[in-house]
């Protein structure tokens, strides 16, 4: 079962993760009320709206635009709402847009890739990252293999911080950014083991301009045997 981008993002901040605040919309209405919310809570000035699709590739395919205004707010959920969208990852008709996620804007210094998934063919979790973050993470592995890190869980050894903190190396990170790095990582194998999650996808988890590391995008997907037991979900 996947989650929504809003739904994974409420589960990565309750374990700890930073995210942009956000709000969902469904109507055009609640968009604009969403965007005033957030003004008036965090002062931003700028939004970004994210149509709910379980697709990525939308902001090449038109799913995430910027707005620098209220009444931009409105232009831009008025014209995904309702919509299909169509992206790489959807068929020809695309995906209705029913919801869609409306984010204080962010600064940007640097984005990268960083996912936790069930490796089948190893019978393991591995952690996947990369600097190379906000493209086609397949394309990256194909084109320059040499920007992937790995980490594979050893079943027997458990997680093992020395290893997270050889990723944090690997991606160039250090002090404190270093330390935020393993602990989101950390986080992310919390998920995965509470809630059933057998792939938790941050492309991409983002650096900001106060040095933050912020996940920016989300794609988690909870293991269907598991649902009996994770029925909040
Ligand atoms: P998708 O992967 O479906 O294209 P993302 O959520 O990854 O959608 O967004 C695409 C890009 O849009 C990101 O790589 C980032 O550059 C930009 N972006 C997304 N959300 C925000 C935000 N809140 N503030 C600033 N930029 C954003
Ligand atoms: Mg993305």
């Amino acid at each position: 079962m996947n989650l929504h981008e809003y739904q994974g993002k409420e589960l990565l901040n309750s374990f700890g993760v930073r995210v942009q605040r956000g709000i969902v919309a469904t109507s055009t209405e609640q968009a604009v009320s969403a965007a005033k919310k957030l003004q008036e809570d965090t002062g931003t000035n700028w939004w970004v709206i994210k149509a709910q699709v379980h697709a990525g590739g939308r902001g090449k395919a038109g799913g995430v635009k910027i707005a620098s205004s209220i009444a931009e707010v409105h232009e831009r959920a008025s014209e995904m709402l309702g919509t299909n969208l169509i992206t790489k990852q959807t068929d020809q008709k695309g995906l209705p847009v029913n919801q869609v996620y409306v984010e204080s804007g962010t600064s940007i210094q640097s984005e990268y890739y960083l996912s936790l998934l069930v490796d089948r063919t190893k019978e393991s979790w591995t952690y996947i990252a990369s600097i190379e973050g906000g493209v086609d993470i397949e394309a990256v592995a194909e084109e320059s293999p040499e920007k992937i890190i790995n980490y594979t869980i050893d079943p027997l050894k458990g997680l093992e911080l020395y290893s997270l903190k050889q990723m944090a190396d690997r991606m160039g990170f250090t002090d404190d950014v270093h330390s935020q790095f393993v602990s989101i990582t950390k986080r992310m194998f919390e998920i995965a083991k509470d809630k059933d999650a057998n792939l938790i996808e941050v492309n991409p988890l983002i650096l900001d301009d106060h040095n933050q590391l912020i996940a920016l995008d989300a794609k988690i997907s909870i293991e269907s045997n598991a649902l009996f037991r994770q029925e909040e979900l």
